[in-house]
């Protein structure tokens, strides 16, 4: 009671808006196909007239294109006649996209994001936006009977000095959270114990993965739960064998983006749902195009996200008529580079273990890094047999035709301690 009373007062202070945008989200959340398409078109038309009075790089865009969204009507089919946006872009042109200077905001947050590419993008995000983005991921915590205030328990990258741990424990109570700031035992069966009394999990998968582990490890059993939330990281299907023996319950997906919000969100059906009250998705040579409907003060028309994706034509059992993403099976952009200067997408390595996993029916957690021109790291959570070696060789071989050569290692655990889990590091 006392926690959804000091959860009620500081979305009053800091999203005032953001009780009629649950409302909202709610209203169309077994919406039929026509009413979402409607209500798509609506959004975009209203989101192509704001960005051509407001936004000098779109108004000069729509202008090269003959664009003009007072006079006519612009579609969600329309959108494939406008460019494609990428991060360079957002930080390049960052000025002229942001419409702050011509459009009265109420209430602007701060944003900033690093991202694996190094360079940071700035922006600034109206109230109504950030308000439907934390909107959107409550209604996904509603599908478990969650409320945004229960007890939780968090898993985030852990290089806290004690005056930060501190700050961070305060703020914590605040939101009614706990959260593990290291793995040492002691750490983990405080953690554990406090797990017995919280309704949700959520946080880096991987971190997730890791503590059902340990905790399966020392027979420990958690059944309280009705959630585990995994964000910000791809979810591996073996992660939820451990989750389930140690918590109860599988990991549920949670995609999105700081530019593009919440993508999609998992059901309890097992399918990721597209969150399409708030943004478009388009799947362009495999790659996730999004349109942000709700930003306003930096607003992101068809933005690309760097994500490969696949969705689904197949319709979910539990009613909702929101598209479904059916995976998001790795990042854009970084190579692994063979001799005779060939060079294979990153991409690959999923196919890799896909195959091992579809034909042997093994499983493998694993990270690989590159140091050197045609040898590929790859690490994996496995004794490494003789066996498992020609298997794995022979699955390279497939794709790299002998140009990257591999070396094995077995490891306790793949991931690199206190950072975001990535299935492929370059360091050349
Ligand atoms: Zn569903």
């Amino acid at each position: 009671m006392l926690n959804e009373i000091i959860y009620r007062i500081g979305v009053m202070k800091r999203n005032p808006s953001m009780n009629a945008c649950y409302k909202e989200l709610k209203k169309t959340e077994f919406a039929s196909r026509e009413e979402l398409d409607k209500l798509q078109n609506e959004r975009l038309q209203e989101l192509m007239v704001f960005c051509y009075q407001n936004s000098s790089y779109y108004r000069n865009i729509f202008l090269a294109q003959k664009v003009n969204p007072i006079e006519s009507v612009f579609k969600v089919s329309d959108l494939r006649f406008l460019p494609i946006l990428d991060k360079k872009t957002l930080i390049k042109e960052n000025e002229s996209i942001h419409t702050i200077k011509n459009y009265n905001f109420k209430k602007l947050f701060f944003s900033e994001t690093s991202g694996s590419t190094g360079e940071a993008l700035t922006f600034y995000k109206d109230e109504r936006w950030d308000s439907y983005n934390r909107a959107s991921i409550n209604r996904g915590l509603s599908w478990f009977n969650v409320n945004p205030w229960d007890r939780n328990g968090y898993f985030w990258g852990f290089d806290f000095n004690f005056f930060k741990q501190f700050k961070i424990k305060f703020f914590d109570m605040l939101v009614n959270r706990f959260r593990l700031f290291s793995y040492s035992d002691k750490e983990l069966s405080v953690f554990l114990k406090k797990c017995r009394k919280a309704k949700y999990l959520e946080g880096y998968s991987s971190m997730i993965y890791e503590v059902a582990k340990l905790a399966n490890k020392n027979g420990i059993k958690i059944d309280n739960l009705s959630l585990i939330k995994g964000t910000s990281e791809k979810i591996y299907p073996y992660y939820h064998k451990e989750t389930i023996k140690a918590f109860g319950c599988k990991i549920v997906s949670e995609y999105g983006a700081a530019e593009s919000g919440i993508i999609a969100f998992e059901c309890p059906e097992g399918q990721m749902h597209l969150n399409e009250e708030t943004a478009i998705v388009e799947v362009v040579d495999g790659r996730v195009i999004v349109t942000n409907l709700i930003a306003r003060s930096f607003p992101t028309i068809r933005y690309d996200l760097g994500d490969f994706v696949e969705l689904s034509e197949e319709k979910c059992s539990c009613g909702r008529e929101h598209k479904v993403l059916k995976e998001v099976t790795g990042r854009v952009g970084s190579n692994i580079l063979g001799e005779n200067s060939t060079f294979y997408p990153s991409l690959t390595l999923y196919y890799v273990f896909k195959n091992i996993a579809l034909q042997h029916g093994i499983e493998l957690a694993y990270r690989c890094e590159q140091k050197v021109l045609g040898q590929l790291d790859v690490y994996i959570e496995h004794d490494m047999t003789k066996k498992l070696v020609k298997i794995l060789d022979n699955e390279f071989k497939k794709y790299f035709n002998g140009n990257v050569s591999c070396n094995y290692y077995s490891t306790q655990s793949v991931r690199v301690k206190g950072k975001k889990l990535k299935d492929f590091v370059s360091f050349i």
